[in-house]
């Protein structure tokens, strides 16, 4: 099995934890033994999001989508933000706030989960007011966390010690673009990122009633 970021390995990810025994569990509750805490930071595209949902309802998985109100890549506010917040929850999945600090645009649309986008040390693992943050205690622990940043893995896809049920509890972090869309290194991921976006924007613009003959 190769560990790419890909939607392929991302379902053998799942699989492993359900044969490793795991249970899919929110913040909403303090992390016990044999949960899986698995968080989406939703940086850049709400179609990716929406891929990733879909493929985890199919494979029985719930999770938390955190989205942002002050993207420059997506506004949650339009017809697509509402449809894209609408969905996740018809598949059963926890929709919090990504946030940009210090705002905390937390309304209605969300359940009380907000993480900081590109937190800085001082304030990333402090209780946040009203929320769970999933960087603070007792959501965060070095030895219970694993992240995607940047295709990277700091110790290790987690996909085999999950299949062997050796962590006793795990959040994963995985931002759903770079396992969407192809690519081999980041740099690919954003170009197929791109290619779609501008399929995307062309079909909103013919939406928009802008004349592209
Ligand atoms: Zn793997
Ligand atoms: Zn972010």
């Amino acid at each position: 099995m190769s560990c790419a970021f890909d939607l392929g390995h991302y379902r053998e990810l799942l699989d492993a934890a359900a044969a490793g025994g795991y249970r899919f569990a929110g913040f909403e509750r303090d992390p016990e033994p044999g949960d899986l805490l698995v968080r989406h930071d939703v940086d850049l595209s709400l179609d990716a999001a929406l891929a990733m949902g879909e493929l985890e309802a199919a494979a029985g998985a719930r999770t938390t989508y955190l989205l942002m109100t002050r993207s420059v890549f997506y506004n949650l506010a339009s017809g697509e933000g509402e449809r894209a917040i609408a969905r996740l929850r018809e598949l059963g999945h926890a929709v919090g706030l990504h946030a940009v600090f210090p705002h905390v645009d937390l309304d209605e649309r969300f359940d009380p989960v907000v993480a900081w986008h590109n937190p800085e040390p001082p304030f990333m693992h402090e209780p946040i007011a009203g929320a769970a943050n999933p960087m603070a205690s007792p959501w965060f622990s070095p030895d219970h966390y694993r992240s995607d940043s940047n295709q990277h893995w700091r110790s290790g896809c987690p996909h085999q010690a999950l299949g062997r049920a050796e962590l006793e509890w795990l959040q994963l972090l995985i931002h759903p673009e770079i396992w969407v869309y192809e690519g081999s290194t980041m740099r690919e991921t954003m170009h197929s990122l791109l290619d779609a976006e501008r399929e995307r924007r062309l079909a909103q613009l013919a939406d928009d009633k802008i004349d592209l003959t």
